[in-house]
């Protein structure tokens, strides 16, 4: 065994082996891979071996169809078998909604590159005569689908990976993991020490172990999951000789089975509501290549179901039920990169719970992160900076058991799921909820989203359409621009940067120059590759104080970046607020007179003009107080120490009584920012676009210092970038878009939306998405929403207050 290399990876099942080859293929060859017993002997060996595409989030979608192309080039280079079938796959709906889920899967396939077709159940029925067509509306085909042998395709990896370079050690147990004082890790296993520069947590169901030894506590849990393999069945013999090929695969959502051909019988698996973690708190070193019994009670339900839908099965006997762990996160995607706190260098690959769609794009993800500073790709929903402080192993618990019993459940636009919540609450959460909000979720904490007046019921009706939100939301708008509104913005993030190397330092990481003493910016962050990485509200609030706010999800991701680039001379402190400040907005004309009853402070607009940043008492609590308000309206955002919080409402409430103040939530925001075509994070703001492609250009000073992600900026601003960022105004019928609805040109797919929905106050049905640069200047396209072709027009200038006199006056 060699006793340094430049990377240890830890774990031998289908992702430790996939990052071990795409190291050596990205050029890295001192690699090693430590497993403690044999290769695949986690919960990789016993999988059912099925691939596909589909996922919710259409970056690791793109990740998915990576890994699938990936097998045959595998083969090639390790002459190792994967066991391919690639049979294809269908997706059945038996419901409206789920029909409706099927078309913008495929509408977003579009732009994905990927191949789907809808189908009527007739032509399903034709392609798998198993099916029952009576208990289905339509399906969909993925081409790409198919099933592999989960041991050949390992062992391919790790082939591939020996033949770049690397070395495996099999029975080598990694039992410390030590950070060396002049960087890289001491790989402490049973068969002596390993000097990394780099190591890598591939440890699948020992994961959280694994991330123990660095002192971190991954949300990361072992479900126990079935699958059967049947007898021959007579009716599968026939269609292979009728047909030359086997069956297609099919998940059936209502039974929550999938199911593929297996020889000349069926494979079929559940994701059944009535699940079961396994070892809720640490995995036992000496489990083996075990199963567990099965339990077929649990999943009773499910194949009762199964039967009706696919009746030749209920004729068919079992052949052997594989009952096994694999691990999840709370949403159900992997855990990859680097661990914001822990020591250079220590690397995430876990939680990946479908291996074999996605150990590649994983592995060339991290791959790249690790060779090259940048992974690539968009890789934010599986980032492992997407979690926070909240997401406890007991948090994990509940919501991977929600997840896993909705893997085959759609999930709405306006659906808030309750697992793990509420979690954290401000003081207003009872004042909110008493006054009708309806409340969501905002990284771990509460918001509310809309109100429901008296005498309405405050609970959203799930849908893809319109729904009973949708008068309520217009009203809280329709007031606020008419008169004066407030929302509680205390899930924003928010951070202090203090010492006299601030300025300069958040100079470096931003793109604007550093506002004055008492005033605000706004400004994006770019990486190195010139790409959006933030997006920030800056104040200056003295010479060596700066605060700054930003989206909440990221907050974890952007410290993580802060202390990569942060001085080692002591001359900055970058504190992450979190909680400990919170904030409202207030907004509207009468939003200054409301302000002005709560304070001596002179607010005119001559001496408290748009954009300062001031602090002074507001019902005499000490506040942080910002002109801004991301409605775009006139308004403020007031922050204060939580304590206050429920002193500063029922003042704001009370001052604004006469004007006739409302509540809003944060739908009604979002409506607002999108009259503004203001961007949000994560939407149209993510590492895909260049900041001049964003339309951040007036954010943008290329005569500035030298900021990280300068020169290629400056090379984007020379050619223009690609893309550009539209809003349009679509004639969207009762249904607006939601996000990822690919955009239409003279009948191709150009672009995609990122967000939109309806703006009130201009009542209009708005998207905002991406199209190439040079379609700018075009007047028709069209966006597929749910199937249906409608006419979107761009708009170049906000529909509200074009000239922004009311957020200046
Ligand atoms: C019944 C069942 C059916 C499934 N069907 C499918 C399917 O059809 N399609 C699909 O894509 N996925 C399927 N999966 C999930 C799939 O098995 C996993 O996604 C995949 O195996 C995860 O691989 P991994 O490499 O992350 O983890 P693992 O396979 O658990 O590998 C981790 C490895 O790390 C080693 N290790 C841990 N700690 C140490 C240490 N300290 N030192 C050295 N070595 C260590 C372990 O011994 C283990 O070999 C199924 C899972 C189950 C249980």
């Amino acid at each position: 065994m060699k006793t340094s290399a430049r990377v240890v990876v830890i774990g031998g099942g289908v992702v430790g082996c996939s990052v071990l080859y795409h190291l050596t293929k990205a050029g890295w060859k001192d690699v090693v891979l430590v497993e403690r017993d044999i290769l695949t002997s986690g919960s990789t060996w016993h999988a059912a071996g099925g691939f596909h595409t589909l996922n919710g989030d259409p970056n690791v979608a793109k990740l998915q169809g990576y890994t699938i192309g990936l097998y045959d080039e595998l083969e090639k280079i390790s002459g190792q078998s994967c066991g391919l079938h690639r049979s294809g796959g269908l997706i059945l709906a038996e419901t409206p909604a789920r029909l409706e889920w099927l078309k913008m899967a495929h509408a977003r396939a579009r732009y994905l590159g990927l191949e789907t077709q809808m189908l009527s159940m007739k032509e399903a029925k034709k392609l798998n005569p198993l099916l029952e067509e009576k208990y289905f509306i339509g399906a969909m085909l993925d081409a790409a689908d198919g099933n592999l042998d989960p041991e050949g395709t390992t062992h391919a990896y790790a082939k591939s990976a020996r033949i770049g370079g690397a070395e495996i050690y099999q029975g080598t147990r990694v039992t410390e993991l030590k950070a060396r004082k002049e960087g890289g890790w001491d790989v402490i296993t049973d068969k002596g020490t390993i000097i990394a520069e780099h190591v890598v947590n591939a440890a699948g169901l020992w994961a959280r172990e694994v991330g123990r030894m660095v002192g971190i506590e991954l949300p990361v849990l072992a479900m126990s999951h079935q699958y059967l393999v049947t007898d021959d069945m007579p009716e599968v013999i026939a269609f292979n000789k009728e047909r030359g090929h086997e069956l297609p695969h099919i998940i059936d959502f209502k039974s929550e089975i999938y199911m593929r051909q297996e020889r000349s019988g069926l494979v079929l698996g559940t994701y059944e509501k009535n699940c079961v973690p396994w070892q809720p708190k640490t995995t036992p070193w000496e489990f083996g290549r075990e199963l567990f019994q099965p339990d077929l009670d649990r999943i009773a339900h499910n194949l009762e179901l199964g039967y009706k839908h696919f009746p030749a099965l209920g004729k068919v006997g079992i052949k052997k039920v594989i009952n096994g762990p694999f691990t999840f996160t709370p949403d159900g995607n992997p855990l990859i990169g680097p661990v914001q706190g822990v020591a250079p260098n220590y690397w995430l690959a876990c939680g990946v719970l479908a291996g074999f769609s996605q150990g590649g794009g994983v592995g060339l993800a991290l791959s790249q992160w690790m060779v090259n500073g940048d992974p690539g790709f968009d890789v934010w929903a599986m980032d492992n900076a997407r979690y926070g402080e909240w997401a406890t192993r007991s948090y994990t618990n509940e919501k991977v058991r929600e997840t896993y019993g909705r893997r085959f459940s759609i999930r709405f636009p306006n659906e808030e799921l309750p697992a793990g919540r509420p979690m954290q609450t401000t003081s207003l959460y009872d004042v909110y909820v008493k006054q009708g909000a309806v409340m969501g979720d905002s990284w771990g904490v509460e918001v509310p989203l809309w109100f429901a007046p008296k005498g309405v019921k405050p609970v959203d009706k799930v849908s893809f359409h319109r729904s009973n939100d949708f008068k309520h939301v217009k009203n809280e708008v329709k007031n606020t621009r008419k008169s004066v509104g407030v929302t509680e913005i205390a899930n924003f993030a928010k951070y202090a940067f203090s010492g006299h190397g601030a300025e300069a330092f958040l100079s470096r990481m931003m793109t604007n120059k550093m506002p004055k003493t008492g005033r605000i910016i706004l400004t994006p962050m770019l990486n190195e590759a010139g790409m959006l990485i933030g997006d920030f509200t800056i104040a200056k609030a003295k010479d060596d104080l700066f605060y700054m706010w930003g989206s909440s999800q990221a907050q974890i991701y952007h410290m993580r970046w802060f202390e990569q680039h942060m001085p080692k001379d002591g001359s900055v402190h970058t504190q992450r607020i979190d909680m400990g400040l919170v904030g409202l907005s207030i907004a509207g004309p009468k939003s200054r007179n409301v302000l002005q009853a709560l304070t001596d402070e002179d607010v005119s607009n001559a001496n408290f003009k748009f954009m300062d940043h001031r602090c002074f008492d507001v019902a005499n609590i000490s506040a942080l107080v910002n002109r801004v308000t991301y409605t775009g309206d006139l308004g403020y955002e007031i922050w204060v120490q939580p304590e206050y919080q429920r002193r500063l409402y029922d003042a704001i409430m009370a001052a604004g009584k006469k004007h006739k103040i409302v509540n809003f939530g944060m739908r009604a925001l979002l409506s607002m920012r999108l009259e503004k075509n203001f961007p949000t994070w994560y939407r149209e703001l993510r590492p895909i676009y260049g900041p001049f492609e964003a339309g951040m250009d007036r954010f943008i000073d290329l005569t500035k210092n030298d900021f990280i992600g300068l020169k290629a900026a400056r090379a984007e601003k020379e050619s223009g970038g690609k893309l550009r960022r539209v809003s349009m105004v679509v004639q969207a019928g009762d249904c607006d878009v939601l996000g990822d609805e690919p955009i239409w040109h003279k009948g191709k797919v150009v672009g995609w939306v990122t967000s939109g929905g309806f703006a009130h106050h201009v009542n209009k049905s708005l998207a905002q998405g991406y199209i190439p640069k040079e379609l700018v200047g075009d007047e028709e396209f069209e966006i597929e929403i749910i199937g249906k072709m409608k006419k979107a027009r761009i708009n170049h200038e906000p529909l509200f207050d074009p000239k922004g006199e009311r957020m200046r006056g």
